[in-house]
């Protein structure tokens, strides 16, 4: 019987030129970069019209047509996270290799759940694994896997804790199993995932004490322990710290020895979201609490944020390799993989919540290989240098406020000339900041997100990007004052 013919099974000969037209559009494309605005301000209006309501087609179209539509389209309509002037959230530029990368990952298309499904992609991952702990002066002997970003990097650092540090089976009896709640320290800083895995977890979100923070957004360890003491006084079991190397509004660092000393003397799991600050420990002149990484008993960091790598790429290490296994593992009849002292075979279905996995750890392999420690640890340095140059220019402009600067991320905002300090001018700047964050995102000349440091609204750029330059930053702070200038007739 003869095969239908369809876009399923591209003949060899086809992908090649499909592949190489792709390539040759996507090259085109990093060249053209900087000189696209970083977002199209019709971009909502183009992909109505280009997508339209078309029903499921009901026959396909041709692969090269569509591929050359899509390739357009995205090129167009896309917020450009690429471009050296998107500074927003902690999004990074990606490396190109990465896109190679994940083409090569998926022409392999390895299963790597389990190593006698992806034998080398699973050795990859492990070795990434362990570069990865190496690059952040975590112990090489630990455990961990990649995962989708740094949510569920720190989720899987937190079912790891609940695990460990329940006195009860809980992996079978649940939290009914246990004569007391089970209780979580966090700073106010902390990103929601920790809301998200206390929810899930069937915590609730109560379950969280949220420690306060001091004038730089650090948790304040006093705070920490005084509450920990009241907990197990009121019948609660204090389990898990979450402490944040590189908060995700400015940067902080939690003063990491301090506590972890608090966790040891109590019996508590730490677990440092590194999710974006943990390559920076890799600088000798960090800040002198990233060098404590190792204390914790897990991490999470993601190569998506400050290693370049493309979405997705979050990784989750453990001090004790087998909390992971204790965590998660199960084993259905339907697996029956060996594995041996002398040739132990990690089945990553076992050490997180996936089951089928694809190969995320390629291109964290490939950037890690090519790229190296040391270039590495020069464009971190690079990033904190413009980072620094920004909070300079605000410090120096006598129209802009430099609020905060921590690693490489840096928040100020535009105050017009001849304000007073009162509440009513605060309650005015906000206004005029988060207007001033909206236009400016819309233009599309540049890209910040915003913060709230102290009930200030601010501006927050945070460079995670090698195609960043000085002038880019002086760009960022003069249509900041422009745009300020502006907004403050309109609304002033
Ligand atoms: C980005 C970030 C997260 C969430 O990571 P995703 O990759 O977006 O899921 C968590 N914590 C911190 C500190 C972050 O910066």
């Amino acid at each position: 019987m003869n095969r239908p013919s369809s876009a399923v099974d591209l003949p060899p000969e086809a992908f090649r030129e499909l592949g190489h037209r792709l390539i040759d559009r996507i090259a085109d494309f990093y060249a053209s970069l900087s000189a696209r605005p970083v977002t199209s301000p019709d971009a909502a209006e183009n992909i109505r019209a280009f997508l339209g309501d078309a029903p499921l087609p009901e026959s396909g179209e041709s692969a090269g047509d569509a591929l050359e539509r899509a390739a357009q389209f995205l090129f167009d309509s896309s917020l450009h996270n690429g471009h050296p002037r998107f500074m927003g959230y902690i999004t990074s530029s990606a490396m190109p290799l990465g896109a190679l990368a994940d083409l090569l990952a998926a022409s392999i298309n390895p299963n790597v759940g389990a190593w006698d499904l992806a034998p080398a992609a699973t050795e990859i991952e492990r070795q990434s694994v362990r570069w990865l702990a190496e690059l952040i002066g975590y112990p090489a002997d630990c455990g961990g896997l990649m995962v989708s970003g740094g949510n569920m990097a720190n989720m899987v650092g937190f079912f790891a804790a609940r695990k460990a540090k329940a006195a009860w089976p809980i992996r079978s009896q649940g939290l009914y199993g246990g004569p007391r709640p089970l209780t979580l320290y966090a700073s106010r800083e902390t990103h929601t995932w920790v809301q998200k895995a206390a929810d899930l977890a069937g915590l609730g979100t109560e379950r969280i004490r949220w420690i306060e923070t001091d004038a730089e957004q650090r948790m304040r360890v006093d705070s920490l322990e005084a509450r920990i003491d009241e907990d197990r006084g009121r019948g609660c079991h204090p389990f898990l710290v979450v402490a944040a190397a590189g908060t995700v509004a400015t940067g902080a660092v939690d003063p990491l020895p301090q506590i972890a000393a608090v966790t040891r003397r109590h019996d508590l799991w730490l677990h440092v979201d590194g999710a974006y600050g943990a390559p920076a420990a890799s600088l000798p002149e960090a800040p002198e609490a990233l060098h404590a990484l190792g204390e914790a008993d897990s991490v999470a960091l993601d190569p998506h944020k400050w290693l370049y790598c493309p979405l997705e790429a979050g990784c989750t290490l453990v001090r004790d390799a087998g909390a992971l296994p204790d965590a998660f593992s199960f084993h259905p009849d339907y697996y029956r993989f060996d594995s041996t002292e002398e040739e132990p075979r990690i089945n990553y279905y076992e050490h997180g919540l996936q089951n089928s996995r694809g190969f995320r750890a390629l291109k964290v392999w490939l950037a890690l290989s090519c790229v190296g420690r040391s270039a590495y640890v020069e464009r971190f340095r690079a990033d904190i240098a413009l980072a620094r140059r920004l909070y300079r220019a605000a410090e120096m402009h006598p129209e802009l406020e430099a609020c905060t600067h921590g690693l490489s991320i840096t928040t100020f905002r535009y105050r017009p000339p001849g304000l007073d300090d009162g509440a009513d001018s605060e309650a005015y700047l906000n206004r005029l900041n988060e207007a001033l964050v909206a236009q400016l995102q819309r233009e599309g000349r540049v890209f910040v997100s915003n913060a709230v440091v102290g009930g200030r609204y601010v501006l927050r750029a945070c460079i995670v990007n090698f195609r960043t330059r000085n002038a880019d930053i002086d760009a960022l702070a003069d249509s900041a004052v422009c745009g300020g200038r502006v907004l403050h007739r309109q609304l002033g």
